[in-house]
């Protein structure tokens, strides 16, 4: 199953994610996650990110793109993956196209913004492995420290709230209109997120084909 998450930042494209990963077990690709790991070891890809992250902008196209391509050449997404945050422009998913990548779904996460702002500023994230908690939906075992690895939880910079009302935008003039794309072609399928994270976790699987 060759998938795509769409959905605001915060919209919990990330969470759902991992699990859809763990059930059908293809990987989860997330382009932040891949910059902001680059970011941290200081690469000169995480260097040119930098400024556009932290100012809640996107990331010139060719970088990504190419992020995508290198990554999707890899032996594990031969059965299949999970895209997560990728594509969030038009040229992004016309580039996929052109790679001869025939995605099956697009699942598109609904939140309105003013929930995206709430939740977000409870988001942390472990800086080692890229899991992600919240304090309220999604409470780690111990409090600050990742389930998976043991490292401590942060808050992402760009989680800050004027840097979340900045991504916001970006979202809806950039990312938004990839809605139609992927509708045109028969492949989206919308599903609205709700308070309880396992009841949009239902709604996500079922979209699937695939029991909770
Ligand atoms: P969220 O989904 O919560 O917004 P991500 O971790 O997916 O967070 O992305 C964080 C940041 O990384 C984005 O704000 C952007 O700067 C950059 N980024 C990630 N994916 C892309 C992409 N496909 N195109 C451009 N920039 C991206
Ligand atoms: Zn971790």
């Amino acid at each position: 199953m060759k998938l795509i998450l769409l959905g605001a930042p915060g919209a919990g494209k990330g969470t759902q994610a991992e699990i859809i990963s763990d059930k059908l077990g293809i990987p989860t690709i997330s382009t932040g996650n891949i910059i902001r790991e680059a970011l941290k070891s200081g690469t000169e890809m995480g260097r040119a990110a930098k400024q556009y992250i932290e100012a809640g902008q996107l990331v010139p196209d060719e970088v990504v793109i190419g992020i995508i391509r290198d990554r999707l050449a890899e032996d594990d997404c031969r059965n299949g993956f999970i895209l997560d945050g990728f594509p969030r422009t038009i040229p992004q998913a016309e580039a996929l196209d052109r790679m001869g990548i025939v995605i099956d779904k697009v699942i598109d996460i609904e939140v309105a913004d003013e929930t995206i702002a709430r939740r977000v500023s409870g988001r942390r994230v472990c800086l080692d492995c890229g899991a992600t908690y919240h304090i309220d939906y999604k409470k780690p075992k111990a409090e600050g420290v990742c389930d998976h690895c043991g490292s401590t939880l942060v808050q992402r910079k760009d989680d800050q709230p004027e840097t979340v009302a900045e991504r916001l935008h970006v979202y809806h003039e950039q990312t938004e209109p990839l809605k139609n794309y992927y509708a045109d072609c028969g492949k989206l399928t919308v599903v609205e997120g709700q308070e309880e994270l396992a009841d949009t976790t239902r709604l996500t699987l079922a979209a699937l084909g695939e029991n909770a």
